[in-house]
């Protein structure tokens, strides 16, 4: 009987989440929300006007973990003003464990990662006994498993397909905050998937740490079989999934790209570094060769397919010459869009000790040479676009204007174009006018027939 006491006299309770990180860490905000709204409760946008307030924290990077800090200073404000319920969830919960209190001692609950399921008993249980914690790690767990109830008109969703991770690249914290590796059965993600497609959910993207290990270590279907299967999906109309391993991409993998034609051409790969010196440092477990091998086949398959990236600049040992390596990949590969950034080191990994610090000077000026770099690189393959008709399925209204909508194109880029809002949450198919550095523009959108098999 959780409902009863998140009642207040003015009505059920009010709920606010600030979301930091990645992809993952949006999906886990979508399934908290979901199952608090699932109790009555209200999602508010302002933190200031919640009885509860939620941080779900990554700590990927160091500036993240900066940011929460700062946020939680004037949380603490708010707080004392209003007797706001605060928690706390995600990987910096997961790090810090029971010292969250320490640091922290006016919040109220803490869940890491795999405990994000337990956010209503989290919630009563604060309200009647004080603090609240669990930071407990158990494979393919509650918090996988939960599907948010994505509401009537959504036509984007996520669907989690496996956890963890047991690659250890030597940065990487994602192992010590999410743990190992766990893959949810097939069935039940082809059930939420089928269930998506009758909802009206026509593009679903798959989530994992690494999902091209997905099942690695159990006996169930494969991750291409998967996306074999969820090609068959009725009113699905695509498929992406992030994030992939180079090393774990294989030969059958890549097969899908242009054969399965709900799966996008788009793939996220990160390659990190050029330098084989240092994607050795990374423990990556892959050479630059083999990198733009695989991106090579990749294009061979499907000649449109846009492919974007990670990279970090400034890992300890990277010398000039290891950095012109990394600029040569980008010159050879021609990504579509990289998100780079400065080394920063994390608790718990091997990269942490490593010698040869990068001084921040030379870390930033080859982060601002690459960044310039890749701005031309993105601002050509976005031009090269104009005068091709292409498909959109849009989303929302554009960001730089009423009167128009945007959306995305297959290859992930983002489509703003002039057209009636019964356009909205459909298929349709623009022509490129103009190619910026960051989207692109349409005109004459055409709703595109939707063959129902
Ligand atoms: S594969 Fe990705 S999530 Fe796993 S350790 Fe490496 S960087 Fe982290």
């Amino acid at each position: 009987m959780i409902a009863a006491a998140l009642m207040t006299a003015e009505g059920m309770m009010k709920f606010h989440i600030e979301n930091f990180g990645c992809q993952m860490n949006e999906h886990d905000t979508e399934k908290m929300a979901s199952l608090l709204a699932g109790e009555g409760m209200e999602q508010v946008e302002d933190a200031k006007n919640a009885d509860v307030v939620i941080v779900n924290t990554c700590c990927i990077r160091e500036k993240a973990e900066q940011k929460f800090y700062s946020l939680m200073g004037r949380l603490r404000a708010v707080k004392r003003k209003k007797g706001t319920i605060i928690g706390v969830t995600g990987c910096i919960a997961q790090m810090e464990k029971e010292n969250i209190l320490e640091r922290l001692p006016f919040i109220d609950f803490s869940l890491g990662p795999s405990n994000i399921h337990k956010v209503k008993e989290a919630v009563d249980r604060a309200l009647r006994n004080g603090p609240f914690l669990d930071f407990s790690e158990n494979g393919c767990n509650g918090a996988l498993l939960v599907r948010p109830g994505y509401g009537q008109g959504t036509v984007k969703a996520y669907v989690t397909i496996m956890k963890g991770c047991n690659n250890f690249c030597s940065y990487c914290v994602v192992p010590y905050v999410r743990g190992r590796e766990a893959s949810r059965d097939s069935c039940d993600v082809l059930q939420e998937i089928a269930a998506l497609g009758d909802k009206g959910v026509k593009e679903v993207t798959l989530l994992g740490q690494n999902v091209n290990s997905y099942n690695n270590t159990r006996d169930d279907i494969s991750f291409p079989e998967l996306l074999r299967k969820i090609n068959g999906i009725n009113g699905i109309e695509r498929v992406r999934f992030v994030t992939s391993h180079p090393r774990d991409l294989s030969p059958e993998l890549i097969g899908c790209f242009g054969r399965l034609d709900k799966l996008c051409e788009h793939i996220h790969l990160p390659f990190q570094s050029g330098s084989d010196k240092v994607l050795n440092l990374m423990n990556r477990g892959y050479s630059s060769d083999e990198y733009i091998a695989k991106v090579k086949t990749l294009k061979d398959r499907c000649n449109d397919i846009a492919i974007t990236a990670d990279c970090i600049v400034g890992f300890p040992g990277e010398d000039e010459e290891d950095f012109r390596k990394t600029m040569d990949l980008i010159e050879d590969i021609r990504f579509d869009g990289i998100f780079s950034f400065v080394f920063s080191p994390r608790r718990f990994t091997r990269a942490s000790t490593l010698p040869g610090e990068v001084p921040r000077a030379a870390a930033l000026e080859r982060l601002h040479h690459l960044q310039k770099t890749q701005r031309e690189i993105t601002l050509a393959k976005n031009k090269a676009m104009e005068g091709k008709r292409t498909e959109v399925l849009t989303e929302d209204i554009s960001k730089n204007s009423k009167e128009e909508l945007a959306g995305r194109t297959r290859t992930n880029k983002i489509v703003n174009f002039h057209g009636p809002h019964t356009m909205m949450n459909r298929l349709v198919e623009v022509t490129i006018v103009k190619g910026y550095a960051n989207s692109l523009k349409g005109t004459e959108p055409k709703l595109k027939e939707v063959q129902v098999c």
